[in-house]
Formats: structure tokens, C-alpha cells, sequence
């Protein structure tokens, strides 16, 4: 492999023990990503088909110049911290062809997986599981995992967790009990509050699992996609982090992950795994389906038969709609339910914003706000990012600027 270039590639696991079961397959695997972070100089970012690595030339430099090394530390890590593992044998396939060959394979398994896990409630279990395996990149990240609220990375269902916190009480992955049912509808549980308030050190005191606003589940980094609130059509965009294109708002899969990341809570960025919107609780409180604008072709394809059936042609692509502009156009010709919320606003307050808005005024009700606990801007070159920033404007305008390069200070 060359330095700088970009390879297929693949890990292939395999393991043998009397007292494994099949279901097993999804913890041991997601271990992996924990695991080669335990290595100086090698990077795994995300899960599953989405997974990132890159190794350093420091490292590289001092000798870590072969998979076998790779090898020898998973091996020794998988075998101390599982012992119910008793043989296993690991496979680095770097042949572009084979990759290729596997590649399907591994996304029926997955599909296989997800579906075992559907059909169960979040009312009908008393334990629900957390996750801080992404500590080491988010470290005030908590994953809780329902029956209905499939993990971040969507690589670990309810089911996985639980065998996971069996056979390994004291690791990453632990049983949270629910306890009291606070609000049904933006998924508050005592147990949970309490449960993340510990495994975050009192960082997130609160959680609403069902909503992208107020105290929503926290976002490591390894998210299969964002959704984002778009408050010109007051609906929600989806992005995965696949999508190579800018989104519908302008801006990139990386740029809305920015804004979302880091195990904090962020009213309207909202880290989410695609299982999570094949859920009935998916953004239950937000308004679900009825409030999602557009997402990229491959995601609706996805998750199309989880769509209520009325509202399939209402969501968006990239081949409805690139702009914002475009989008609102698209929503009203076909319906979607959004657009009544845009009259309801205007009917209900028809003069509510003043003509001259005093600077340090409070905002008036129905001037759009921003709240974010970082904002970045990415703009000429330069990225400027407003921490704990709250914006009040009547309009904002951006425009690019042609031919005018920026001052250097
Ligand atoms: S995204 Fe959540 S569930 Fe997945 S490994 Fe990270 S902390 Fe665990």
C-alpha cells in the first residue's frame, strides 16, 4: 500500500466456542472498532460497511509496517476481554476484488440482523442498554439503546447489547434500568436521565430519546447520518455519511457532522442510524415522518417501506429539489404536511415581527432563531465558529463573492 492513497478493505473474524451464540456476532464485531483504537497511530472510525481507517507515519515509521501486528493486538484483546472466545482467526483482505465479492454479502447479514431486532417495544422491556464505546472520541457520549432507538452507529440493536452486557457485565455496554416513564411521547425515562448523568460524569443530565430538540440523545461521531432541521421549510433533512454531494441546505454530510458530533446535545443536529428511522418512534415527537423534507435517493430507497405510504412521493432527493428554494416549491406542489404548518404560523401571528428589531432586544416570537453550542461557518478559506452562540436576524443573506481575496491579518 502507498502512502496517501485510498484501498478496499476488508476484516474478516472468525471464532469458535463452546458457549458462543450466533448472537454474539454483531458484539464481537463492533469490538473491533474499540479495539484498534487501543493501537498508537491507527484510526477506526464508524461501523459496519462505513468504517474509515488510516494509520500514522509516525507509527508506520517505528514499525508498525504489517497487518500481522494488527492481527497479534486484536487477537490478544478479543481473547482477554471474551474469554468465551476459545479460538478465532483473523483475515486482512486488502484484494480489491475479494472486497468486492464480500461486500454484498456483508450487507445481507446486516439486514438479516436489523430485522431479527424489530417488532419489540420500548414499552414492553423493563431494561434498556447503554453504550460508551465512543468515549474515547466523545467522551461525554452515551448511546442508549432501546428496542425502538437502534444505537447511533447502527451496529448494535437492543438484542446485541443485552448478550453483550451478559457476557461482559463490566464492559463498554451496560444495562440501564428504565425506570419511571416520564413522557411518552419525547421518550423520557428516570432511569435513563440517571443512567447517562453517571456515564457522562454529570455532563447530560437529561435525554428525550424521540426528538431532535430540547434534550436529545447525544451524537459520538460515529452516526450512520445526521438529521437536520431546516427552518426555512420547518422540516428535517437526512443526510448519510456516504452522500458525496452538498445537502439541500448547501451544506456537506461533514460540515452538518460537525455541527452534531461530540457527545453533546444540539437542537436540531441530530446523529441517527438508518434502522432508527425504519422505527415507529423515529423523531415521535418532532412530528416523525410528517416533518421530513428531503434526504439522498439511497437512504429513501432504504428505508422506503418504513415511510408512512401517503407521504413517500412528499419527501424529497437530490433529483426534487438542490436548493432551498426548489424544495419549498416541490413541497407545496405535492402537499406535504409541513406546508400547513407554514400557514398556521401566519395565521396565527400575522404581524408578529416589528419592523425595526432593537439590537440585544429579546427575539420576537416568530423571528427564526439558531441556537447552537458550536456553529461553525466555513467561508473563503477560513472557518469561523460561534461557541455557545445565540442569532437573532430578520434575514440573512450569504452570497458568494467572485474575484475578491481575503485579507490576510
Ligand atoms: S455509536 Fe453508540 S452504540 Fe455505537 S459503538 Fe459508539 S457508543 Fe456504542
Amino acid at each position: 500500500m502507498e502512502e496517501g492513497k485510498t484501498y478496499p478493505f476488508g476484516i474478516l473474524i472468525e471464532v469458535a466456542g463452546a458457549k458462543l451464540e450466533p448472537e454474539l456476532e454483531g458484539v464481537i464485531e463492533r469490538r473491533i472498532h474499540a479495539y484498534c483504537n487501543y493501537i498508537e497511530g491507527f484510526m477506526h472510525l464508524n461501523q459496519r460497511y462505513d468504517i474509515w481507517l488510516r494509520l500514522s507515519k509516525k507509527s508506520y515509521q517505528k514499525g508498525l509496517n504489517s497487518f500481522q501486528y494488527i492481527g497479534k493486538v486484536l487477537h490478544r484483546l478479543f481473547k482477554s476481554e471474551l474469554p468465551i472466545i476459545e479460538k478465532m482467526q483473523i483475515t486482512f483482505i486488502t484484494d480489491a476484488e475479494k472486497v468486492k465479492e464480500l461486500y454484498p454479502q456483508a450487507l445481507q447479514i446486516y439486514e438479516a440482523r436489523d430485522a431479527r431486532a424489530r417488532g419489540l417495544k420500548d414499552e414492553e422491556v423493563d431494561k434498556f442498554y447503554g453504550c460508551i464505546l465512543c468515549q474515547s472520541f466523545a467522551p461525554t457520549h452515551c448511546c442508549v439503546i432501546t428496542p425502538q432507538r437502534y444505537s447511533n452507529c447502527g451496529a448494535i440493536s437492543w438484542f446485541d447489547a443485552r448478550a453483550s452486557a451478559n457476557i461482559d457485565p463490566k464492559g463498554p455496554i451496560f444495562e440501564i434500568d428504565r425506570g419511571e416513564l416520564l413522557d411518552p411521547v419525547k421518550g423520557e425515562y428516570s432511569g435513563v436521565n440517571e443512567a447517562v448523568k453517571k456515564r457522562t460524569l454529570g455532563e447530560i443530565t437529561r435525554v428525550w430519546l424521540y426528538t431532535a430538540f430540547g434534550y436529545p440523545h447525544t451524537s459520538c461521531g460515529c452516526f450512520e447520518g445526521v438529521a437536520f432541521y431546516i427552518p426555512e421549510v420547518d422540516g428535517f433533512g437526512i443526510v448519510h455519511r456516504g452522500y458525496k454531494d452538498v445537502t439541500v441546505n448547501g451544506l456537506a454530510f461533514s460540515t452538518l457532522a460537525d455541527s452534531t458530533a461530540g457527545g453533546r446535545q444540539v437542537d436540531g443536529f441530530h446523529g441517527i442510524s438508518i434502522e432508527y428511522m425504519r422505527s415507529p418512534k423515529f423523531l415521535q415527537a418532532d412530528g416523525g415522518y410528517k416533518r421530513v423534507v428531503w434526504m439522498p435517493k439511497e437512504v429513501k430507497e432504504r428505508v422506503k417501506n418504513f415511510i408512512p405510504a401517503e407521504l413517500v412521493d412528499k419527501i424529497a432527493t437530490e433529483e426534487d429539489a438542490k436548493t432551498i428554494d426548489e424544495l419549498k416549491a416541490f413541497l407545496k406542489a405535492r402537499g406535504h404536511p409541513v406546508v400547513e404548518r407554514w400557514k398556521e404560523e401566519v395565521v396565527a401571528v400575522p404581524e408578529a415581527v416589528p419592523a425595526e428589531a432593537e439590537a440585544g432586544e429579546a427575539a420576537p416570537a416568530m423571528v427564526p432563531t439558531i441556537t447552537a453550542a458550536t456553529l461553525p461557518i466555513t467561508a473563503g478559506g477560513y472557518k469561523i465558529v460561534l461557541k455557545d452562540a445565540k442569532i437573532y436576524a430578520k434575514r440573512v443573506i450569504i452570497k458568494t463573492v467572485k474575484g475578491e481575496k481575503p485579507e490576510k491579518r
